[in-house]
């Protein structure tokens, strides 16, 4: 390689320092990308890719201009990656040799604080994970938009970890550099994250108050290392991250990401939208801010009795005043999002239109507080405790600011008349001055006699007097000066004229200058009232929740569940929230669900499509919705509080991460049981499915006996094997319900009814018909099920036995496997590695060449890969 230039040295240099982001090298007018950051660049941006330099020491360059760069940096931080954005940081005028330049600002994905990332109902959450010496993990996270700060601690089970992470729906992960590779594979397994690197984790001084109400070393170590990067990134203030509140995962109800998404809690399973969704019902919030509220506690329902009962009889109170809440709700629409507008006034890049939006919304405070005095007295206090001091700023933003400020705010406009003396002395030369100009006009038009003439104003020229070519002849000699020449008209100007206009610009000039310092002077301000400001964003954040809890529970009739402390299920005509409201009006069939004692697990059979996984999703539902305080769709409803939820659909497809579909549906299945106590429930639907009928059938026989004697989780069982439901008679606590559906003149009618009992027969033949089959197809389906049947009674006993055993095996190697959630089976793994063992045995060892022996260890390793 020829001679490097003194810049490209810079810029590797640079480079060096950020090898894990797009560095962003500002060139006068652009950014540039050299080597393979330009390769890449170029082909993720589409943008044209050049070259620096000649012949074999041509370096590879891409560039877009400075102008223009948020939208493609943003691009690139949307698909997971990194920019590194380099400033010249002194003036190409003044530097000797090369500009110096520095890395201003690390944009990633978790820390954007503005463009399409962020969802208005969302969080964009970024999380640190720190694994301590003693196996633990430390997790923390922060949404920088909102300066919302979280840690927790968990003991060591990775799966966990990896639940929270995806719960968080964080796009970034911020570890140290020595995190085992095992332990990160897992995750990005599990996590689509960026993976950052911070390896600091001392807690500078001026953020210990963020953490000095924490007990734990280990947690403050954990927000350490993630305000460490947060300070490394954002070069700036970080003055709005709120006090760190410690959450532990035992507070809440797990759910892992397959039951999320399998319970369509917050997307739908299609279309990965919201609509479709338990959210998109729960969630009649008005607010931004508020609409994120409801999601967090729809991913995180509570454990905790008197909290949901607390949640519970607010939702009451807001409901029986209904005329006090539709008038709060009017009143909380024109409330902005006071948690990011907090966020920005921390930031420094809020502007004034937002200050006043901030000023409008905290002018609603008292009569919000009216309301709340009105519906639940006791809250006023806890939600309102801010209003005080709060008081003081809004009376500094209306005296201060404009009504209507403009966007930007370097050209004037913001401030109030009255509020600063020289200020308005300013605007006083500035408009007299415009005055004068205006009678000039007046006065020129009568002497010339020239009625279209007019004083214009432009940024070259100034202020000229303008008078059409056809006119010209009206005009004395030696009136004006002649300043420019247009194809219809003469411009002029006069030395009095060019007086006031200096008068003028050099008012204007001042006014603009010392608005934007008393802009800044009321920002600064303002940032001290960023906490109070956070509080009363989580109080109506709250309320907001509530109060649209209320409303949808009045709307649809839910009904005030109770908990039970004997796991008692009692649910009357219960509803599918969701499935109630797409279907049309007054079709939806209610369902009871009874479990209690001899009823701890319900087999279901049915139909398909008569309703099997409606009806399990249901109860799922209405527990997370008794649980995160909100009223359920049903007439009466007594539930246990659930620690987990479980469901596991068969066959589910998991093409994504390369598993065969049965394979996930096994390891699935594995989770939920080592995972679930009594106090779980667990939905589990068509296990077995993915296999030959009799493996199948024979795995989900095992499986229920696992549940019924050792797991004691409450579970609804739905399957197509009807033998299964002979169980009833081995198994105590397990009871049959079926979806009844009837015939009806040869065609099948679902009520999507459940009553106790088992169905007849699965109608898969009927649901063939209904979907228009050829008869040819279906009719000799009728013939192969009644020959299949009677073979089936026919099954040996030997058959029978060789069958369990297999079982029992896979049973066995259940409650073993460790929780290393290897993509093959724990069972297919056991057999290589036996093979592996077994040649490793046989092999004489003493007598191999090296080359043999490196040749027998490959061997072994492929057998292992
Ligand atoms: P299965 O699991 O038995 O195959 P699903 O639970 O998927 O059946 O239900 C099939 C369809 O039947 C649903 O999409 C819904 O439209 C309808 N359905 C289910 N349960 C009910 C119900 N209780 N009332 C009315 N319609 C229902």
């Amino acid at each position: 390689m020829a001679q490097i230039t003194p810049m490209m040295k810079q810029y590797l240099e640079i480079k060096a320092q950020h090898q894990d982001a797009f560095l962003f090298f500002r060139l006068g007018d652009f950014y540039e990308m050299f080597f393979d950051d330009a390769v890449k660049a170029a082909q993720e941006l589409e943008i044209t890719l050049t070259g620096r330099g000649q012949g074999e020491d041509r370096i590879p360059m891409c560039g877009v201009p400075y102008h223009s760069a948020d939208q493609y940096m943003s691009r690139l931080i949307e698909k997971g990656y990194k920019v590194a954005l380099c400033e010249q940081v002194e003036d190409p005028k003044q530097a000797k040799g090369v500009v110096k330049r520095e890395v201003v600002k690390l944009l990633t994905p978790g820390t954007m604080m503005n463009g399409n990332m962020i969802k208005e109902k969302e969080n964009n959450f970024l999380v640190a994970l720190t694994h301590f010496t003693d196996g633990s993990f430390g997790l923390a996270r922060t949404d920088l938009t909102t300066g919302q700060c979280e840690v927790t601690h968990i003991a060591g089970d990775l799966d966990e970890v990896i639940q929270d992470i995806a719960i968080s729906g964080a796009k970034e992960l911020v570890v140290s550099s020595n995190l085992e590779a095992s332990v990160l594979k897992r995750i990005q397994d599990k996590c689509s994250v960026t993976i950052s690197i911070e390896n600091e984790t001392e807690l500078p001084r001026e953020y210990e108050h963020l953490v000095d109400h924490l007990r734990m070393d280990q947690l403050s170590i954990s927000f350490s290392r993630l305000l460490q990067y947060l300070i490394r990134t954002q070069k700036r203030s970080l003055g709005h991250l709120q006090k760190v509140s410690h959450y532990q995962n035992n507070s809440y109800m797990k759910m892992d990401a397959h039951t999320k998404r399998n319970l369509e809690l917050t997307e739908s399973l299609r279309e990965k939208k919201k609509a479709g969704s338990l959210l998109s019902i729960v969630d009649q919030t008005v607010t931004a801010m508020g609409g994120r509220l409801v999601k967090n506690w729809i991913d995180r329902p509570l454990i905790n009795e008197q909290m949901i009962e607390e949640r519970l009889t607010l939702v009451t109170s807001f409901k029986e005043c209904y005329f006090e809440r539709e008038e709060l709700r009017d009143e909380l629409r024109h409330v902005y999002d006071l948690e990011r507008l907090a966020g920005r006034i921390a930031y420094g890049s809020v502007n004034a239109r937002e200050l006043v939006q901030l000023k409008r919304s905290l002018q609603k405070v008292p009569l919000l507080k009216e309301y709340i005095n009105k519906i639940a007295p006791a809250f006023t206090d806890k939600w309102f405790k801010e209003g005080h001091s709060l008081t003081q700023l809004i009376e500094l933003l209306e005296r201060s600011l404009v009504e209507d400020p403009p966007i930007s705010v370097t050209d004037g406009g913001m401030i109030q008349p009255g509020y600063h003396q020289e200020l308005d002395s300013y605007r006083d030369a500035s408009l007299n001055g415009k005055q004068w100009i205006a009678e000039l006009e007046q006065k020129e038009k009568q002497e010339t006699g020239v009625k279209s003439l007019k004083i214009g104003f432009n940024k070259v020229f100034g202020y000229y007097i303008e008078v059409t070519r056809t006119n010209l002849h009206l005009l004395p000699e030696g009136r004006y000066e002649r300043k420019q020449t247009l194809s219809n008209a003469e411009r002029f100007i006069t030395p009095e004229l060019k007086e006031k206009e200096a008068l003028i610009l050099n008012a204007e000039e001042k006014m603009e200058q010392l608005e934007y310092e008393l802009f800044v002077e009321v920002r600064d301000e303002t940032k001290q009232y960023v906490n109070e400001i956070q509080n009363l964003a989580r109080a109506i954040s709250e309320i907001d929740v509530l109060a649209g809890f209320a409303t949808i529970s009045e709307k649809r009739h839910y009904v005030r569940p109770t908990f039970s402390k004997e796991r008692l299920i009692e649910i009357q005509d219960g509803r599918h929230p969701v499935v109630e409201t797409v279907i049309e009006k007054g079709q939806y069939v209610a369902n009871d669900v009874h479990m209690h004692q001899g009823r701890e697990m319900l087999l279901i059979t049915g139909p398909n499509m008569a309703g099997k996984s409606t009806y399990m999703r249901q109860l799922a539902l209405l527990a997370i919705m008794a649980q995160i305080g909100c009223y359920v769709p049903a007439t009466a409803a007594k539930l246990p509080i659930f620690d987990q939820v479980f469901t596991r659909i068969g066959a589910a497809d998991d093409l994504a991460s390369g598993q065969s579909t049965f394979m996930v549906e096994m390891l699935e299945t594995k989770y939920a049981l080592t995972k679930a106590t009594e106090n779980s429930l667990l939905l589990l639907d068509e296990i077995g499915r993915g296999t030959s009928t009799y493996d199948g059938m024979a795995l989900a026989q095992a499986i229920i006996e696992y549940i019924h004697n050792t797991v004691r989780a409450k579970t609804l069982f739905s399957t197509h094997y009807h033998e299964l439901t002979q169980l009833d008679q081995e198994l105590t606590d397990l009871k049959n319900v079926h979806v009844s559906a009837v015939e009806e003149s040869g065609t099948v009618v679902f009520l999507h009814k459940v009553v106790d009992g088992q169905a007849d027969r699965s109608y898969g033949i009927y649901v063939a018909e209904l979907a228009e089959l050829p008869s040819e197809v279906t009719k000799r389906a009728e013939i192969l099920l009644e020959k299949f049947e009677q073979k089936a009674s026919q099954r040996s006993e030997t058959q029978r036995v060789k069958e369990e055993q297999q079982l029992s095996l896979f049973m066995e190697d259940l409650e073993v496997t460790n929780d290393l959630n290897h993509k093959r089976t724990s069972t297919v793994v056991a057999s290589q590695e036996e093979k592996v063992l077994k040649k490793l045995v046989k092999k004489d060892v003493l007598n191999m060449t090296p080359i043999e022996a490196i040749q027998f260890i490959n061997d072994l390793q492929k057998l292992l890969k």
